[in-house]
């Protein structure tokens, strides 16, 4: 807590004018780039890997980067949480793009692959039964990369599960079909530092590089 209290002065002592006229144009509303979801594992920094700016980024971060599917009138089937921000995203502020960033290491992956049922708390077992799908697949051999740790390649599986799940939401599916929206797959090593996106004509994640980069700006509408 010391070095965040010691944050916020730093902060203060550090803005400077051309900052503090972006924060006051921010004020005056957001228009975000996409709509994030986000592991809250602290080590995974979409700011910093994304290069993004305050006012890029609409967030949601939450235990495995996960958004539980509706049901057949449209309404989460879990928390409402994350489906209330992707209605106010897509709806409100109408962003083109959403995007999944599932990372290595993580925390819950390693819980789903242990297995659930030993778990002892109660919410968190509940939560993590939305990336149940993923260690399905991974149990009969699906995999992006044989190379990885068993929860490393569940955590990859999740992100596509994740976007299944979002895809579920007729009214997405819809902007989907009619090219309004895109849903894309990412996934942070935290070792290398380096994002890979998940490519459908390829079948796999593509770890980026300036060549990878530019492959998909070309495929952006
Ligand atoms: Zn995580």
């Amino acid at each position: 807590m010391r070095k965040l209290l010691n944050g916020l002065a730093e902060f203060q002592e550090r803005i400077t004018q051309e900052e503090r006229i972006k924060f006051a144009n921010l004020a005056l509303g957001q228009k975000p780039d996409a709509l994030m979801f986000a592991c809250s594992d602290s080590r995974v920094a979409p700011n910093i890997f994304a290069s993004t700016d305050p006012g890029d980024l609409f967030v949601v971060r939450n235990v495995g980067n996960m958004v539980s599917p509706c049901d057949e009138s449209g309404f989460s089937v879990g928390d409402v949480s994350e489906a209330a921000a992707l209605e106010f995203a897509v709806n409100n502020l109408q962003v083109k793009d959403i995007i999944i960033c599932g990372h290595s290491e993580c925390g819950a992956m390693a819980a789903i692959y242990e297995g659930l049922k030993d778990m002892l708390h109660p919410n968190l077992r509940d939560w993590l039964k939305n990336g149940a799908e993923a260690l399905d697949k991974f149990k009969t051999g699906i995999t992006f990369n044989a190379s990885l740790s068993p929860s490393n390649q569940i955590s990859q599986l999740n992100v596509l599960t994740q976007v299944d799940h979002i895809r579920s939401y007729p009214y997405i599916e819809r902007k989907i079909q009619s090219g309004k929206l895109q849903v894309s797959a990412w996934w942070f090593d935290i070792a290398k530092a380096k994002v890979s996106i998940y490519s459908e004509e390829h079948g796999r994640y593509l770890e980026i590089d300036r060549d990878v980069i530019n492959y998909f700006i070309e495929k952006l509408t």
